[in-house]
């Protein structure tokens, strides 16, 4: 269970405002989609909600709580990468079992929540493969086991998917939405794809040179666009 709240929140770095000021309640078990071009601040709003990236003014709440000082590893939050981070030299389950180890899970434990979320997500015949024998979408699933694994009240993504064809992208994205169904996580997902925005989102969030021109479901965005830069870049009609 989570509500992640963003409360005025800027991001400035060095004199450069990358954030101008974002605002969004968002509910418990809620699908929220970050969509903009490229360099608009999506993977900076992300990074300050995980804690990999300082808060220069306003909150991040989760259930309430502020966290601005908490470490990533005490949010109760799990990030998927674009570019996975697996680690090479680690078979699949060492790399799924890696953060459970480091927060000291016992053995059996990890052991139960590993095979769990590597049934879950398809990969259990390749547990003991290395990163490297594994398809893209098998590692994209490995990246999202590791996360799953540590069973995080919200799960952050940043472009999961970007690397993958085309087609392989339209099925995995149906199945992280899926798969955070059935978790009951609260998501926060980037992406740059419009049409990936659309099909994801309980609610996006346009993105235009760190303000947020609108926030709303996606048939309301593209119904009403409230500025010419969200019309263009959803296609609404004219
Ligand atoms: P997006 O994910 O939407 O492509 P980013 O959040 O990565 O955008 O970047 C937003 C802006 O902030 C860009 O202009 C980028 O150059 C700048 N930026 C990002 N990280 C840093 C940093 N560590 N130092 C200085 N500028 C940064
Ligand atoms: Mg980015």
């Amino acid at each position: 269970m989570a509500t992640v709240t963003l409360d005025s929140l800027k991001k400035t770095f060095g004199k450069t405002d990358v954030i101008h000021g974002i605002d969004i309640d968002i509910a418990d078990g809620e699908f929220i989609v970050i969509v903009g071009p490229s360099g608009c601040g999506k993977s900076t709003l992300l990074r300050m909600v995980a804690g990999l990236e300082t808060v220069t003014s306003g909150e991040v709440r989760i259930n309430g709580a502020r966290v601005n000082d908490k470490e990533p590893m005490d949010r109760d939050i799990a990030m998927v990468f674009q570019n996975y981070a697996l680690y090479p030299h680690m078979s699949v389950y060492e790399n799924m079992a890696y953060g459970l180890k480091i927060a000291k899970t016992p053995r059996a434990e990890i052991e139960a929540r590993v095979t769990q979320a590597a049934r879950m997500l398809q990969i259990e015949p390749y547990l003991a493969r290395k990163p490297r024998e594994l398809s893209g979408g098998q590692r994209q699933r490995v990246a999202m086991g590791r996360a799953i694994v540590r069973k995080p009240a919200v799960f952050l993504f940043d472009e999961p998917l970007s690397n993958l064809d085309a087609k392989l992208r339209v099925q995995m994205r149906l199945e992280i939405r899926q798969l955070q169904r059935q978790l009951g996580v609260t998501a926060l997902y980037v992406t740059h794809d419009q049409v990936e925005a659309m099909t994801l989102a309980d609610r996006m969030i346009v993105m235009n040179g760190g303000v947020a021109d609108q926030i709303g479901a996606p048939l309301e965005v593209y119904r009403n666009p409230r500025t010419a830069f969200v019309a263009g870049f959803i296609g609404s009609p004219p």
